[in-house]
C-alpha cells in the first residue's frame, strides 16, 4: 500500500479523510508521524487554491513523498466572504474555535435568518512522488445558526446549518457529516481525479 502524508496536524481532518479514502489502495499518515515535525508551514497564499499547494509542496519537497492537504474555511455571504482562507485564526493567534465561533455570532448579531447564508470550502492538492500534482474543490451551503449547537465535528461546525436537515454539523456523526461536507465533496472529486490520473500514466 502507498504511503500519503497528509499535509495537516489536524486530528480531526485526518479522521474525516481517512473514513472517505479507506477503501482506496492509501496509506493516510500524519506529518508529525512522517517526521517533518511540528513547525507550523506558512500560509501565505490568499486563496485556498495557493494554501493547500504550498503545503502538500512543503511536505512533499521535504520527504519527497506522496503528499495530500487539505486548504478549508468558510465563507459567510453578508461578512463578505469572511472569514474565509483565515478562518482557523478568525479571532487571532493562539488559535481557537470557541473564540472563532463566539467572534462569528458577535460579528452577525444583528443579521436576520434570511441573509445567514454560508459556505464551506476545501481545496485539496495531492502531489505525487514524482511531482505530478492534482487539486480538487468541493463546497456545501449553509447557514448560521444563532446560537452553538451539537458537540461533534470540530471548528465552526456548531454554527453550521445544514437547510435540508434542520441541524449544524455538529449535530450529525461523522458519516452523515462526510457524506455531504465539503470535504467529502472535495474527496468524491479527487477520487476521480485520481482514478483519471492512473488511467492517463498507466502507474
Ligand atoms: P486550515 O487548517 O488552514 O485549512 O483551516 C481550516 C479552518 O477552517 C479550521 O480551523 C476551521 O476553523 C475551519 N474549518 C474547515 N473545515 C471545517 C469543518 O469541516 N468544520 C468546521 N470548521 C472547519
Amino acid at each position: 500500500m502507498k504511503k500519503l502524508v497528509l499535509a495537516s496536524a489536524n486530528q480531526h481532518k485526518l479522521q474525516e479523510i481517512q473514513s472517505i479514502l479507506k477503501d482506496f489502495e492509501f496509506e493516510l499518515v500524519t506529518m508529525k508521524a512522517a517526521g517533518y515535525g511540528e513547525d507550523d508551514i506558512v500560509e501565505s497564499g490568499v486563496t485556498f487554491e495557493e494554501n493547500s499547494m504550498i503545503k502538500a509542496q512543503a511536505v512533499h519537497n521535504r520527504l519527497r513523498v506522496a503528499a495530500l492537504a487539505d486548504d478549508s474555511g468558510l465563507e459567510v455571504d453578508c461578512l463578505e466572504g469572511a472569514p474565509g482562507v483565515y478562518s482557523a485564526r478568525y479571532a487571532g493567534e493562539p488559535k481557537s474555535d470557541k473564540k472563532n465561533n463566539e467572534k462569528l455570532l458577535n460579528a452577525m448579531k444583528d443579521i436576520q435568518s434570511e441573509d445567514r447564508t454560508a459556505r464551506f470550502v476545501t481545496v485539496l492538492t495531492l502531489v505525487f512522488e514524482n511531482g505530478d500534482a492534482l487539486v480538487a474543490r468541493g463546497t456545501v451551503e449553509g447557514k448560521i445558526g444563532f446560537e452553538e449547537k451539537g458537540s461533534n465535528g470540530f471548528g465552526y461546525d456548531p454554527l453550521f446549518i445544514v437547510p435540508e436537515l434542520g441541524k449544524t454539523f455538529a449535530e450529525l456523526t461523522e458519516s452523515e457529516k462526510n457524506a455531504l461536507s465539503h470535504r467529502g465533496n472535495a474527496l468524491k472529486v479527487m477520487r476521480e481525479e485520481i482514478k483519471r490520473y492512473y488511467e492517463r500514466t498507466g502507474c
